[in-house]
């Protein structure tokens, strides 16, 4: 550690947010031979959000989707145990919410998504009472499991918010597992499960949307597309929905449980750094979606969630992301020429039953982008994706991908 004249400690390279991004592009950046690499992360656990939707629908325990922070720290990385609430790009520190500054000559911006629950009327206060549930925060996944599971007759709605998310269709998984689930148990009849999604289609891409509409319609869920939820009555258990940016042809739905997954945004902090979009662009990082550098400021990078890079955002996306930023970071330290360029590649593994996925590979224009080349097989619904979602990515996740080595 170094010691500056308008900052408390300095670090070459200085990543905010110790998430899927941050921990897997320090990890790279010290298999690269990058010295003085800190991170800065609040949180003492860290968490595996893609087992959350497994969480909710009852294909795994709460356990599996979390580890301490400090047990998965790449070697050789430090921990600032804190949270950021600024970043000067111009000094080059970030401030963080003790009051102290850090300064960087490098710095990598990831601190992920934000869900906005108080964005919706209503859906807070819904959150909170025993009939609403969600996969996209770890104590409401919990709570998920053990409220689908005793579902035995009534409505229970899912909807997937309009604009940015994370791993968007993730929306959609706990509803596939649940209806899989009460279909076993004989109830599956009794139940009117609706899914409310924001777009005209289930996913937006027409082999994906196949396979999504033939078991929508094997467990005979109802769908309202081009809908989002626009209002909660959490005390008279209804939801109101309408098409994005109108208010007159509201419907109104009452709901018995209520899976809702919220609008996010940016992190209401960040727009106020000078490094972000415009709010009407979503607020996030501005950076260049092949290099991952940010345009203006050439100290400075983004990748994952808080990124405002072309694709869809995942963490499928971030182990071609890690590998570009890492290898560009390091060639920019040594003054040679950035030598990687990010393809716009994401994924979304759809869990469409108890022991089968529908894997959409695809690029910043969801066009498919298939893993093993020109094989689109892996889009159609098969056993082999669910063994790997479910059992052999978490594995890869906490001994690889965190340790930037896949
Ligand atoms: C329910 C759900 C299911 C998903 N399923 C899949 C899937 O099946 N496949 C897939 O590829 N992707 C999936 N994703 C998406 C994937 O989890 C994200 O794309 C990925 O985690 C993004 O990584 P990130 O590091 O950008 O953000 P995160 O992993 O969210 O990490 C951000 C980190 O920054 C920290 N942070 C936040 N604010 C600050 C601050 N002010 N100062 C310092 N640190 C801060 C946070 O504590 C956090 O640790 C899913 C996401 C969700 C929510």
């Amino acid at each position: 550690m170094k010691y500056g004249q308008s900052s408390s400690v300095h670090h070459n390279v200085v990543i905010i947010g110790g998430g899927n991004a941050g921990l897997s592009v320090a990890g790279r950046l010290r298999r690269y031979k990058v010295d003085d690499v800190a991170v800065i992360e609040p949180r003492e656990q860290h968490l595996y959000q893609p087992m959350f939707s497994h969480v909710a629908g009852g294909t795994a325990a709460p356990a599996k989707a979390t580890k301490p922070q400090a047990s998965v720290m790449p070697k050789g990385v430090s921990w600032i145990k804190a949270r950021v609430d600024g970043i000067d790009p111009l000094a080059q520190t970030v401030s963080l919410s003790s009051g102290e500054l850090v300064s960087y000559s490098q710095l990598i911006v990831c601190p992920g998504i934000q869900k906005n629950w108080d964005a919706v009327p209503g859906l807070g206060e819904a959150m909170d009472s025993p009939f609403g549930i969600s996969n996209y925060e770890y104590e409401y996944a919990q709570k998920a499991w053990k409220v689908l599971r005793g579902v035995r007759g009534g409505t229970v709605v899912f909807t997937q918010p309009a604009g940015p998310a994370t791993c968007a269709g993730a929306a959609q998984k706990p509803m596939y597992l649940a209806c899989d689930f009460w279909r076993q148990e004989g109830v599956l009849n009794d139940i009117r499960v609706v899914l409310v999604v924001p777009t005209p289609s289930l996913f937006g891409m027409p082999m994906i949307d196949a396979e999504l509409e033939r078991k929508v319609a094997e467990y005979g869920i109802e769908v309202r597309y081009s809908r989002q939820l626009v209002e909660v009555d959490a005390a008279e258990k209804t939801i109101q929905i309408a098409a994005e940016g109108t208010d007159g042809s509201r419907e109104t739905l009452a709901y018995d449980v209520l899976h809702a997954v919220p609008p996010q945004s940016a992190p209401n902090w960040l727009p106020a750094t000078d490094l972000c979009v415009d709010p009407d662009q979503g607020g996030f990082v501005d950076v260049d979606s092949l290099t991952l550098r940010h345009p203006r400021y050439s100290d400075v990078w983004a990748l994952g969630d808080a990124a405002a890079s072309f694709n869809s955002k995942s963490g499928g996306a971030l182990r071609q992301q890690t590998k570009v930023l890492a290898k560009n970071l390091a060639a920019a330290l040594k003054g040679k020429t950035l030598p990687e360029t990010y393809n716009g590649y994401s994924v979304c593994p759809f869990v469409v039953s108890r022991s089968s996925v529908v894997f959409a590979e695809f690029d910043d224009r969801y066009r498919p982008m298939p893993t093993i080349p020109f094989w689109k097989g892996l889009a159609k619904e098969r056993r082999l994706t669910f063994v790997a979602d479910r059992y052999v990515l978490p594995w890869v996740y906490w001994h690889l991908i965190l340790k930037g080595r896949a």
